[in-house]
């Protein structure tokens, strides 16, 4: 069992400042669930004043969503999301790890496992280009939203999306295998040579840690970044889409932010720059913060990651908003069953998708009346 690396511990002074960017102490007003008081809890563990089956240890490394919207109001630098990394490794091993986590970790384990998820589905794949650059598929993007790979193909077509890839291993890294999760990246950092760009911001950010910042790059900023980067193209006529009526009016979209991607990366001024070119651009005031998705969270605490979206999904309805646009698959997930559970009129849709259109369960969906 490994311990923490001290420099991450000690660095934190206990200001206190990250209390009100943390969801989790929003929802408690609980020093215990907040950056700080989990910290506190990771000194505890690492001096032995508390035993690892504590029950407030295995409570907190839990319920903390891994957001790392602590990290950005952080004045000494601590980088939380590396300690909880850490902490996971240390608390969740073998039966103590969530059954449904391991469950999970078993399907992207294997690169043919990975395959199998999406063979029946219509993702993007290209013959292999050994140069790159190269379009990641991911494992549940593949399995729950190929849409948004081909729709990254259409507005992308200079990359290869050979079908043969495995998982990056952010799930390992997030949920007690670090060595795994970082194994995982090295071997899918030599499959797709070259830079990679990602439709998901979780991955884009454990990839940029394991494999450099100047191999990834997430859609947005790839898209962004390109030298002929202008207008985005006419939407073409594809069998994807079908015909689809023109908007009469421009569609009005917000964003939500993939956290990993915002306070990981620090990328989130490109998908606005980008949005804002296809629509009237809606920024909500919790854009920027955690729907509770949080990688494998919404199925290891179900009841809080509603917690934490529900707030969000009020916004969303009283905004007037025909869609809300995501970076990252779980988010994805997470908003697109909240905003049907409510039988809502907005649509989540991934940027790939805005950008490439025409989206036909988009334009199918009856128009908002709450304006
Ligand atoms: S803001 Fe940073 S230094 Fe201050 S308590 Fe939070 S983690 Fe520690
Ligand atoms: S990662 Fe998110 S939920 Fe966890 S302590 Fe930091 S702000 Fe709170």
């Amino acid at each position: 069992m490994t311990g923490f690396t001290p420099d991450l511990l000690n660095r934190c002074i206990s200001c206190g400042f990250c209390l009100p960017a943390c969801p989790t102490y929003a929802l408690t007003k609980d020093e215990t669930s907040s950056p700080r008081g989990r910290i506190n809890l990771m000194r505890a563990l690492e001096e032995g004043s508390l035993p690892a089956d504590d029950l407030r240890l295995g409570e907190e490394a839990s319920f903390c969503l891994g957001c790392r919207a602590c990290e950005t109001v952080c004045p000494a630098g601590v980088r939380y999301g590396a300690l909880l990394e850490e902490w996971r490794d240390r608390q969740w091993q073998g039966a103590a790890r969530p059954p449904v986590v391991r469950l999970l970790m078993f399907a992207v384990n294997a690169r043919w496992r990975v395959r199998l998820m999406g063979l029946l589905r219509r993702h993007a794949r290209t013959p292999d280009r050994p140069a790159g650059p190269h379009l990641m598929l991911g494992c549940f993007e593949r399995a729950l939203f190929p849409r948004v790979s081909r729709a990254a193909l259409r507005l992308l077509p200079e990359l290869a999306v050979p079908a043969a890839q495995g998982c990056c291993g952010a799930l390992h890294a997030h949920n007690g295998d670090s060595e795994r999760g970082r194994a995982l990246a090295a071997e899918l950092g030599r499959r797709l040579p070259g830079v990679i760009v990602t439709t998901s911001g979780g991955c884009a950010a454990h990839l940029a840690d394991v494999l450099g910042r100047d191999r990834v790059k997430e859609l947005s900023e790839y898209v962004t970044g390109r030298p002929a980067a202008g207008p985005p193209p006419e939407p073409p006529a594809t069998d994807d889409a079908g015909p689809a009526p023109l908007p009469a009016r421009p569609l009005r979209i917000a964003l939500q932010d993939s956290c990993h991607l915002r306070n990981g990366l620090g990328v989130w001024r490109e998908p606005r720059a980008l949005l804002e070119r296809i629509g009237e651009y809606v920024e909500l005031p919790s854009a920027g913060t955690c729907c509770g998705a949080a990688g494998s969270y919404a199925l290891v605490r179900p009841r809080d990651s509603r917690r934490v979206l529900d707030a969000k999904l009020d916004e969303i309805e009283a905004a007037g908003l025909d869609c809300v646009a995501v970076v990252n698959p779980g988010c994805h997930r997470q908003l697109d069953q909240g905003l049907r559970r409510r039988k809502s009129a907005v649509r989540a849709v991934h940027l790939a998708e805005l950008l490439a259109g025409p989206i036909d369960h988009l334009e199918a969906a009856p128009r908002p009346t709450n304006r």
